[in-house]
């Protein structure tokens, strides 16, 4: 049908070890902001950065994949306008938002994405895989995030022939929560009530996430 309005779709990707209200709270107003019809929650398969810590004091390895897929299912559940993909944790290998990307756009062809990214990731997308074609795949929204900086001087040069709506910032709501600090507090046996949905807390209680610093990634039991 000519005419016809693109679908306007938001990406949160995230490793979500565990997903937070933060991420919650930041999809939420982006959807709000830029008038989106939907947002799709994207978990990491084998997030490269994450992974290029393990050699650092105290790296837990990242949970599996099933738990975090899980989780982020039981977390959108309430919002019809929420949704979760399963193109990360499919894919074999490394996951690059790249990849991400071009695989939404094979499956919704005619809609219009916007893959939204905290400050402190924003710092970081010039040592993102292909970053250059990222661009061209997606608008991208920067949303606030406490501790971090809110900007994008670091990519003006970049941005300077891209049309003017490639990268937008957006102020939201403080949170500070983080996937860090929620597993620290579990591990040591401290709430992560309100700062991550109920249903989070109990499947985190349920599978005892956390518990232990050096675990190895056990499977996850039907
Ligand atoms: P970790 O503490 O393990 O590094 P995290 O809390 O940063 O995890 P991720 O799953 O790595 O969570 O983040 C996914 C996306 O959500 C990133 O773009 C990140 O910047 C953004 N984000 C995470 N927490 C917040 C928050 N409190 N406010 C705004 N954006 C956030």
């Amino acid at each position: 049908m000519s005419g016809a309005r693109r679908r306007r779709i938001g990406v949160m990707g995230g490793t979500f070890d565990p997903i937070h209200n933060g991420h919650l709270v930041a999809a939420s107003e982006v959807a709000h902001r830029f008038k989106l019809d939907e947002v799709i929650f994207v978990p990491t398969g084998r997030p490269w950065q994450k992974d290029q810590a393990e050699s650092k004091p105290g790296h837990r390895p990242v949970s599996p994949a099933e738990d975090r897929y899980l989780m982020t299912v039981i977390a959108t559940a309430s919002n019809p306008q929420f949704s979760v993909s399963r193109v990360d944790i499919e894919r074999n290998g490394d996951t690059y938002t790249v990849d991400t990307l071009r695989d939404l756009r094979a499956i919704l062809p005619d809609a219009e994405l916007f893959f939204i990214t905290g400050a402190d990731a924003l710092e970081s997308i010039l040592s993102w895989q292909n970053w250059e074609g990222l661009f061209e795949l997606a608008h991208f929204i920067g949303v606030s995030r406490p501790g971090y900086e809110l900007n994008a001087t670091h990519l003006a040069q970049h941005l300077e022939t891209l049309p003017p709506d490639t990268l937008q910032m957006l102020e939201i709501p403080a949170l500070a929560i983080s996937s860090t600090d929620c597993r620290e507090r579990a591990h040591a046996g401290r709430p992560v009530w309100y700062l991550v949905p109920d249903g989070v807390v109990q499947y985190i209680n349920k599978r005892q996430l956390y518990r232990t610093r050096r675990a190895s990634s056990p499977g996850v039991s039907a």
